[in-house]
Order: structure tokens, then C-alpha cells, then sequence
């Protein structure tokens, strides 16, 4: 189900807890929120819904597909290069450091952990999104 969007920068500057097999409903309701929110997002962390959870949902550049990922970790990054992102929760744009390819370790829905690699606008969109789960935002 779609879920408002959390803005209070208090709330999103805590960092999320772990993600567990009981969060699933929260990733689906994540999910439901970026494609009711498509036109303007690409990717959503949970807490931009208000839960604390290491959740993040995306939307794959190769595949046209949404991912979801339970308690994401980049382990290994490279090339790194200077842009400007826009968030849902906040106004303006900031100027970030990210990486051109990524390597990230995650859970699936079934909690089977996973690692893939990532490169370019899906790897920064990720990024963006563990930044949130860590209570960065950009
Ligand atoms: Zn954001």
C-alpha cells in the first residue's frame, strides 16, 4: 500500500536499524510508494515512509525493473566522480562524491544473501538510497 513521504530532517538524520524476514510488508509497501511516485523518483529507502529499516527499493536502469534490498552494503567502489542529486524530502539540489561501479552485498525477499555489481545512474541511485539508511541525506 502507498505510504506519505516523510520530510523532517530529524526523523530521516537517525540511522535504520536491520532489516528481518517481518519487514517484508514495509518493502512492498516501498515498492507500491516509488511506482506511485515514479514520475518523480527512482529509488526509496524506508525511512523515506517512516521506518527505520535497512530497506532500499530502485528502479534498475538495465532491466526497467524494481529491486528491492534488504540491509545493503557497498564492499567495494571505484571511480570516483563529483554530480548534484535532488531527494523527494528535500527542496534544492546538493553536490555529492559517488561512484562510477559499485559492488553491494544485500539480503533478497527470501533473505538469501546476495552480491551483484553496479554501474553508472543504478549505482548512484543505490548509493543515494544506503546514504538514507545510514541518515545521510546526499
Ligand atoms: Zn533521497
Amino acid at each position: 500500500m502507498q505510504q506519505p513521504i516523510t520530510t523532517s530532517p530529524a526523523f530521516l538524520a537517525k540511522p535504520s536499524a536491520p532489516a528481518t524476514p517481518e519487514d517484508l510488508k514495509c518493502a512492498a509497501d516501498l515498492k507500491d510508494t516509488l511506482e506511485a511516485n515514479a514520475e518523480r523518483c527512482v529509488g526509496m529507502a524506508a525511512n523515506m515512509i517512516g521506518v527505520h529499516k535497512r530497506i532500499i527499493v530502485f528502479s534498475d536502469d538495465l532491466t526497467g525493473r524494481i529491486m528491492t534490498m534488504f540491509n545493503p552494503e557497498i564492499i567495494e567502489k571505484a571511480e570516483p566522480y563529483e554530480t548534484e542529486e535532488g531527494c523527494l524530502c528535500l527542496e534544492s539540489k546538493r553536490k555529492t562524491t559517488r561512484f562510477t561501479s559499485i559492488r553491494v552485498r544485500y539480503q533478497d525477499r527470501r533473505f538469501k544473501e546476495r552480491t551483484a555489481n553496479f554501474n553508472g545512474w543504478t549505482a548512484q541511485i543505490i548509493q543515494h538510497e544506503i546514504d538514507h539508511c545510514n541518515g545521510i541525506v546526499i
